[in-house]
């Protein structure tokens, strides 16, 4: 049989981005010093006040108070109307919409530490579309992104809200599921496989995959990482292929194979 490309090679345990940190101490010492400033400046009104100086250094506190708040307004209207929607864009992918893979793991990653800091249950699917190659060469490369783009929208309507779907290669996708057993992840990844089976994107139809599923069942003392999980969902989906294609299988050793 044909050797698909591992995902082992390529989970990143994520290197932790020090933005998120940055982020929250520049957002904490600007609240701190407009604390600052506000407390300095009612103690020097408060002494201007009483002097003769009050005509002239109020309006230049009343100015710098203005100045602080107008660039403290454009650093927000600048970080909400040109960083967040760049960062969006860098994200996610552009055929698909679904995130890349750098950020699709490091939300696994952090979704994996909340599932084991309050021990409840989160699965990891993967999911390789079968016999894609065949389907470009028959249909032809165009036809073939118009699968892709189908595919990811299917994911994107069924998965919830705080689920983080990727695309993680050419027509390999990842499906993170906090919340839900491996079960249940076996039975979304069913119902999206259903769903591909019966849609027609441009004349094409039928189109399946095999995934692989693991999970943390939110009581295990000694929880799996990231790189566990899709290691194990991996070769899940290895089987997936070499049994046959077209299925979902759940990671050992709960091995069960169904197909819709
Ligand atoms: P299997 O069922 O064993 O997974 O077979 P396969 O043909 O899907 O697997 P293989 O890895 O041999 O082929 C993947 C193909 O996906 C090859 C490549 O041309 C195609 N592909 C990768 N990225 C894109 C893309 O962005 N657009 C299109 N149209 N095709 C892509
Ligand atoms: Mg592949
Ligand atoms: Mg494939």
């Amino acid at each position: 049989m044909k050797e698909h490309r591992r995902y082992e090679t390529e989970a990143p345990q994520p290197a932790a981005s020090p933005w998120p940190r940055i982020q929250r101490w520049v957002n904490g010492a600007v609240a701190g010093y407009l604390g600052l400033l506000a407390l300095l400046s009612w103690w020097i009104l408060d002494m201007v006040s009483k002097t003769q100086a009050e005509g002239v250094v109020r309006p230049l506190i009343l100015t710098a108070l203005l100045t602080v708040v107008f660039l403290i307004a454009l650093r927000i209207i600048v970080h909400r109307g040109l960083v967040l929607p760049l960062q969006d864009q860098a994200d996610h992918d552009d055929m698909t919409g679904l995130c890349r893979p750098g950020p699709f793991w490091v939300r696994a990653e952090r979704q994996l530490r909340d599932a084991v800091t309050t021990h409840h249950p989160l699965a990891l699917i993967f999911f390789d579309l079968d016999d894609f190659k065949q389907l470009n060469d028959s249909n032809g490369h165009v036809i073939g992104d118009a699968v892709l783009r189908a595919v990811g929208r299917l994911m994107q309507t069924q998965a919830r809200q705080h689920d983080t779907v990727g695309r993680l290669g050419g027509e390999e996708f990842g499906w993170v599921m906090p919340y839900a057993t491996v079960d249940e992840a076996v039975s979304a990844a069913l119902r999206l496989l259903n769903a591909c089976r019966t849609c027609t994107i441009e004349g094409v139809v039928g189109v399946t995959f095999s995934a692989g599923v693991a999970g943390y069942h939110g009581t295990e003392s000694d929880p799996p990482s990231t790189w566990d999980l899709a290691r194990w969902a991996d070769r899940a989906l290895y089987r997936a292929k070499a049994v046959g294609k077209d299925r979902v299988l759940a990671a050992e050793p709960r091995d069960v194979s169904e197909t819709p």
